[in-house]
This record gives structure tokens, C-alpha cells and sequence, in this order.
């Protein structure tokens, strides 16, 4: 089966950097949200990244006017009746994401795939609820999704070995490296990732070591590029939280409690990079 019409639900971080490499890599994209404002801010990112790439004499001039020729937007999830696969990256909510995907199970074909870029919740769940259980699949990218080489392949337990062949050729097709995984709380990346960020954030709670020296110790004991902290900072404390509590939550298990430091961060509204505090300050 050949994908040529993708169709994008959501216009946010994750919407429009799968947005833009689907244009940059030759498909047609539909993209939705709820707004005209919302749409238009979306490309508008878009736009830019796409002009620092031309600048940066990644990209040409005529293939950024092409990429662009290839989008277009929509409020009405009806216009998704013509394409061939979709992607839902819309809020983390199960509230939010059902309806949608039970909407589209009504207006897309039959043989169409609805992949979910969802980080944490149950991609059972979500097939169960659609209307076609065995063609839901999960579908992670990472952020900022234009440079992440990863994307995390779930397959729910209903999700049909075509919907799964369907999502890897489609993944190759956009230059990243698929990692298949079962559905589990957290998939691979996240449920190690976000504990040692937590872990990170009990090291400077119990004053152990300051937010540079524990990132600096990472960088340079472990090779990480980027310290814990800072990553969190990149995340946002509000998502590394709530990713805690999903762990916690779904395996029962002490091991994944978060640590009182990101709670306290969150009250105080300290999310990081996003609005200018986390560990590090970005007010300046
Ligand atoms: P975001 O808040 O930037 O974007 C979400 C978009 O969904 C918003 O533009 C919002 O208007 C839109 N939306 C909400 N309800 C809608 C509806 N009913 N119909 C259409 N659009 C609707 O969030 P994001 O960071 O892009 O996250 C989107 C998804 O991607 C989430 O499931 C998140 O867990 C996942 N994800 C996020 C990251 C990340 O680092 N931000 C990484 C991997 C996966």
C-alpha cells in the first residue's frame, strides 16, 4: 500500500515537526486543529525551520516552496476522508484522543491506519475504544521531531501484523530508525529516561550535589550530551511528573515514586525551559 496522503491531527510541537517531515520527504499533508490561529501557528513553525534549513544550505529554496505547496489545513476532521494514514498528536488525554480517533474510524476508508503519537497512555486502551481495534497502532516520535532519529513503534495488543508492516515501511520511507515494542507504560524510552531524570532530581533534593555538578557528572562520566536536569528543563517538569505518576501508577510499583522536588517545582510553576525556570534559569 502506498502513502501518499497523510493527514495530521493536532498543529502543536509534535503535529507540525511530523508535519514538516512528511513534507520534506515528499507526502502530502493534511493538518487539523481546532482553530485557524492554532493551524496558522503551526505552520508558521513550520515555515521557519524550513527557512533556517535554506539558510543553513540544507535545503534549497524550490524544495522548501514544494514542501510547502504540499500542506494544507483543516478544522473539520471530515477532510480526512481521502487520506491514506493518520497521526494523531493531539493532547495527552484519554478525554481528548478517543473521540477523535472514534470520529475518524467514521469518515477515514477501511484499510486506513490511525497511529497515535501518544508518550504514556495505553495504546490498548485507545484501539479498544476506535471502532477498528486492529488498525490503531502507536506511533512515538521524539521532539523536536525534524532532527530525533527514533520513532517507538507500539503495537496494542488487537494491533494487526499489516497495520504494523503499514507503520514501518512508512517510518523507514521518513529516514527514522523504528524500535518495535509491546504496549507497556512508558514504551522503551521513556521508562528509563524519566526515572533517572527523577533520580537526578532526588540527588539535588537531598543536597547531594549541586544542579551543574550532577549534570556535569553525566556529561562527563556517561557521555550524555545534555545533563538530566537540564534535559527535564527541555521536557518540562510538568511532563516528567506526570510521566512518574503514570509509571507509578500503572506498575504499582515504589521504584517509580517522584521525587517531592518535581512536585514542589510544578506548584511553583517552575516548568522549565518553557516558561523561563526549571533547574536552570532561562530568564535572561
Ligand atoms: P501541544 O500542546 O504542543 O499540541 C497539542 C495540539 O493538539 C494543540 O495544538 C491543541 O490545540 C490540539 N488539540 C487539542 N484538542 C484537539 C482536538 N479535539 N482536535 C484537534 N486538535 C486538538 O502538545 P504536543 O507536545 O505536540 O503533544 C502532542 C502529543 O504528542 C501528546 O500525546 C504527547 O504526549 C505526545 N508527545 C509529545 C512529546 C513532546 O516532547 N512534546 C514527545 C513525544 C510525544
Amino acid at each position: 500500500m502506498s502513502i501518499q496522503n497523510i493527514g495530521i491531527v493536532g498543529a502543536g510541537t509534535m503535529g507540525n515537526g511530523i508535519a514538516q517531515t512528511c513534507l520534506t520527504h515528499g507526502l502530502n499533508v493534511l493538518l487539523h486543529d481546532t482553530s485557524e490561529l492554532l493551524l496558522e501557528r503551526g505552520l508558521k513553525s513550520i515555515e521557519k525551520r524550513l527557512d533556517r534549513l535554506v539558510a543553513k544550505e540544507a535545503l534549497t529554496e524550490a524544495d522548501k516552496r514544494a514542501s510547502l505547496e504540499r500542506i494544507s489545513c483543516t478544522t473539520k476532521l471530515q477532510d480526512f476522508s481521502d487520506s491514506d494514514f493518520v497521526v494523531e498528536a493531539v493532547t495527552e488525554s484519554l478525554e481528548i484522543k478517543i473521540p477523535i480517533l472514534a470520529e475518524l474510524n467514521k469518515i477515514c476508508g477501511a484499510d486506513v491506519v490511525l497511529a497515535s503519537n501518544t508518550s504514556s497512555l495505553s495504546l490498548t486502551t485507545l484501539a479498544a475504544s476506535s471502532g477498528r481495534p486492529e488498525k490503531v497502532i502507536g506511533m512515538h516520535f521524539f521532539n523536536p521531531v525534524p532532527l530525533m532519529r527514533l520513532v517507538e513503534i507500539i503495537r496494542g495488543l488487537q494491533t494487526s501484523e499489516d497495520t504494523y508492516q503499514i507503520t514501518h515501511s512508512l517510518t523507514t520511507s521518513l529516514g527514522k530508525e523504528p524500535v518495535i515494542v509491546k504496549d507497556s507504560p512508558g514504551f522503551v524510552v521513556n521508562r528509563m529516561l524519566v526515572p533517572m531524570i527523577n533520580e537526578a532530581a532526588f540527588i539535588l533534593y537531598e543536597g547531594l550535589a549541586s544542579a551543574d555538578e550532577i549534570d556535569s557528572a553525566m556529561k562527563l562520566g556517561a557521555n550524555h550530551p545534555i545533563g538530566p536536569l537540564a534535559l527535564a528543563d527541555m521536557i518540562g517538569i510538568d511532563v516528567c511528573l506526570f510521566v512518574m505518576e503514570v509509571l507509578l501508577r500503572e506498575f504499582g510499583d515504589s521504584k517509580f515514586r517522584p521525587c517531592p522536588l518535581l512536585k514542589q517545582m510544578v506548584n511553583a510553576g517552575y516548568m522549565g525551559r518553557k516558561n523561563g525556570k526549571g533547574f536552570f534559569d532561562y530568564s535572561k
